[in-house]
């Protein structure tokens, strides 16, 4: 799936190569290529539609800058604009939790049963004993699974905070407020109330987590989903969301194989950050969320980016800046030049591209012959270079007969292939002529897409 999506991204960034700007039409492939990815990660449609017309608006008569092809600006588009929808403009204060609160700071946990609630609560627990220092106990409003309250009193004594114990007969907003009271006389301060979660979602339960809610008024109230929902992330959102005022969401889940599009979802839906990241069953497993990491994974384009720097980095605009100053200045083109401008070839990784730029005697090696053939001949036509002198490089007018049998003999090669090698020498050498300084510029730009 995700090789899928960079072999398809990498085509369309290479047909639309040698445009200037983003346009709606030369955008419209990718673009689909982006919203396929997006359903293929379980984003729900909606969030996928809004996402896909914020980018078109974005980037639509984007100037494209000279470093960079039209299909490459649009994929640096793509990873903006996620990674902004993520949560990346939001600051990282946003995936802070806030203590602003008479202690006890009070933090509520929300989510359907079975994502991860109670070890999400074992997690923090251990998160802010260790890393902020503070005084925590735990306890659980969950009265219909009496397995629920004791789960939570395991985990709680595995990360060594404290736990108010409760039973299945009390009244969720008694215990609440009971943990509440028992937490302020003993200096707690956060109190982590676990919730019941049902399998779906229930008008009861809503109303149940709200009264819990305006009982003890929570600074934090967190959202739990789970990455694997995928599609479904949507619905629960929406009903916790219009329930509660939520103050942020935790994604669990991400150590599995999903691409995380219920992260797209939710943010879409609530609007609020997503806080912090579950990635093992362990209760060390919490993570701070990093919004553009997330954006590169639910695009698998942690792969994309790679190949655009890969392609930005091959291309080493300075020697052929410095190339084309040397030739436009009267400069000789020599066999050095020559000899780097098919390492240059060769580290973009690939003929193909690059045939149709090269003049006909190359296209000519290369056609009918397969890619290999050609990389093969390109290698050869090293060999040859690296057997001559350093005068005759300078100089390949003086490789006569008796140095070009010298010349053959150390490459191991046949005289012929000398020959021709040196014909295509002079070919180039006459194209470098004819280039102005910005045709070459030009012209070792549009092989970059
Ligand atoms: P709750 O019903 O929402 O309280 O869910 P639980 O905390 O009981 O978790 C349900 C299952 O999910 C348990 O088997 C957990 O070990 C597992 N789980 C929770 N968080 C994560 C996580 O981040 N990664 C993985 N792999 N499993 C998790």
């Amino acid at each position: 799936m995700l090789d899928n999506l960079t072999t398809r991204l990498a085509k369309v960034v290479k047909t639309m190569r040698g445009e200037a700007r983003l346009t709606e039409s030369n955008t419209a492939e990718m673009l689909r290529e982006v919203r396929m990815a997006l359903l293929e990660a379980d984003v729900a449609l909606p969030a996928v539609r809004e996402f896909i017309a914020k980018v078109k608006e974005k980037a639509l008569g984007e100037e494209v800058i000279s470093s960079l092809t039209p299909g490459q600006a649009l994929v640096g588009v793509v990873q903006r604009e996620l990674g902004a929808l993520m949560g990346a403009d939001l600051g990282a204060d946003a995936s802070q939790l806030s203590f602003a609160q008479q202690p006890p700071a009070i933090i509520l946990m929300a989510g359907l049963q079975g994502v991860g609630k109670t070890t999400t609560v074992g997690k923090l627990a251990k998160y802010l004993k260790e890393q902020k220092k503070k005084k925590v106990l735990t306890v659980s409003a969950d009265v219909y699974r009496p397995a629920a309250i004791a789960q939570l009193q395991s985990v709680t004594a595995q990360v060594g905070a404290d736990f108010f114990p409760s039973t299945a007969q009390d009244k969720p907003v008694d215990i609440a407020l009971a943990a509440l009271d028992w937490a302020k006389k003993h200096h707690h301060e956060v109190l982590i109330i676990d919730t019941a979660g049902r399998l779906g979602i229930d008008e009861e339960m809503m109303k149940e987590i709200a009264a819990v809610h305006g009982a003890v008024k929570p600074i934090e109230t967190l959202f739990v989903v789970d990455a694997m929902l995928g599609q479904d992330a949507i619905n629960t959102a929406k009903a916790f969301n219009d329930a509660l005022p939520l103050t942020g969401v935790v994604l669990t889940k991400l150590d599995g194989d999903s691409r995380g599009g219920a992260a797209l979802s939710v943010r879409h839906i609530t609007g609020k950050p997503i806080k912090f990241a579950g990635v093992s069953e362990k209760l060390d497993g919490l993570e701070a969320f990093d919004p553009q990491r997330m954006a590169n994974r639910i695009l698998g384009m942690g792969d994309i980016l790679a190949l655009v720097e890969e392609a930005q980095k091959n291309v080493d605009t300075k020697a052929a800046a410095e190339l084309a100053a040397k030739v436009k200045s009267g400069g000789k083109f020599d066999m050095n030049d020559f000899k780097a401008q098919l390492a240059q070839m060769k580290k973009m990784g690939g003929m193909s591209g690059l045939l149709d730029k090269l003049p006909a005697q190359f296209q000519q090696a290369a056609s009918g012959a397969n890619m290999d053939q050609a990389e093969k001949q390109v290698r050869r036509m090293v060999g040859i270079i690296d057997s001559m002198t350093p005068q005759e490089r300078a100089k390949p007018e003086l490789i006569k007969a008796a140095r070009k049998r010298r010349i053959a003999a150390g490459a191991g090669v046949q005289v012929q292939e000398v020959n021709r090698m040196l014909n295509q020498f002079e070919q180039m050498q006459t194209m470098m002529k004819k280039l102005s300084g910005g045709g070459l510029m030009k012209m070792m730009r549009s092989m970059k897409g």
